[in-house]
């Protein structure tokens, strides 16, 4: 085999792994997509149950405040039962009355700290559901992805030593050049020459379907590997093409010798 056909061969196998990856890549980005989104969930349960639990403790120390008040209120109430004197009587009711309004205040902040603990509680079920659900998403999704790896796990192995076997018999800048190429163009790196017209030769690139000057035409169809003046790609001739080429030589050759005979 030449050096041009291990190229092309290199190309052809390179183009089906290539196509095999991408398959697995199409999964494998929408695995960690889902699971980028189920850790966000996480990190967001995770941040308002640090909330929740905050909130617990204050309507608890709230409630703790209330009580405490509530106490001092029903002592001051009893010195008030017991007060010898209009003056002493109406201290106590100053206190009384202070306590009275720390005492709603603290009671008050504890409605509050329920009402968010609640409205977090409503949130959290929210985020656990969520939670669930992803996490359902992204089991199936890693379980698809490992699948199609399963699946052309044989095929890559398989291709992979193609590609070295062939890439041993071919030039080193060569196959930089090459590889190079592809980076740029993928796919699109190798193109076959189309003959438009052979009479008049006229050829084109079919990547970028500009026309092939003759002398690159010709120079190809002598199995040269030549870039397209246009797109640069790598232009190369089928085995077909070929074939019918010199088949019509031929044709041609044995007209021409009967039209002298
Ligand atoms: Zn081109």
């Amino acid at each position: 085999m030449t050096a041009t056909k291990q190229l092309l061969e290199l190309f052809r196998v390179d183009k089906q792994l290539r196509g095999l990856r991408s398959r697995l890549e199409g999964a494998e980005r929408f695995y960690s997509q889902q699971a980028a989104q189920l850790a966000e969930l996480e990190k967001q349960h995770a941040a308002l149950t640090i909330q929740h639990r905050q909130i617990k403790a204050s309507i608890s120390n709230e409630d703790g405040e209330a009580a405490r008040l509530d106490a001092r209120i029903n002592t001051l109430r009893e010195q008030m039962n017991s007060a010898k004197t209009s003056k002493e009587y109406n201290a106590f009711q100053t206190e009384l009355n202070n306590y009275k309004a720390e005492k709603s205040a603290a009671e008050e902040r504890e409605m509050d700290g329920m009402t968010r603990s609640e409205d977090l509680e409503k949130q959290l079920a929210d985020l656990a559901a969520k939670k669930t659900e992803r996490t359902g998403i992204v089991a199936k999704a890693k379980a698809d992805r490992d699948q199609k790896e399963a699946d052309i796990k044989d095929r890559v192995n398989e291709l992979a030593a193609q590609r070295q076997q062939l890439a041993t018999g071919i030039p080193a800048h060569e196959l930089r050049a090459f590889e190079e190429l592809v980076k740029l163009r993928g796919d699109e790196a190798l193109a076959p020459v189309e003959v438009l017209d052979r009479r008049s030769h006229e050829y084109s690139c079919s990547a970028c379907m500009m026309a092939v000057p003759v002398e690159v035409a010709s120079s190809i169809m002598q199995g040269r590997m030549v870039n397209c003046p246009s797109c640069r790609c790598m232009l190369y001739i089928e085995e077909t093409t070929l074939e019918a080429a010199s088949a019509s030589n031929a044709r041609k050759k044995a007209k021409q010798a009967a039209t002298k005979g």
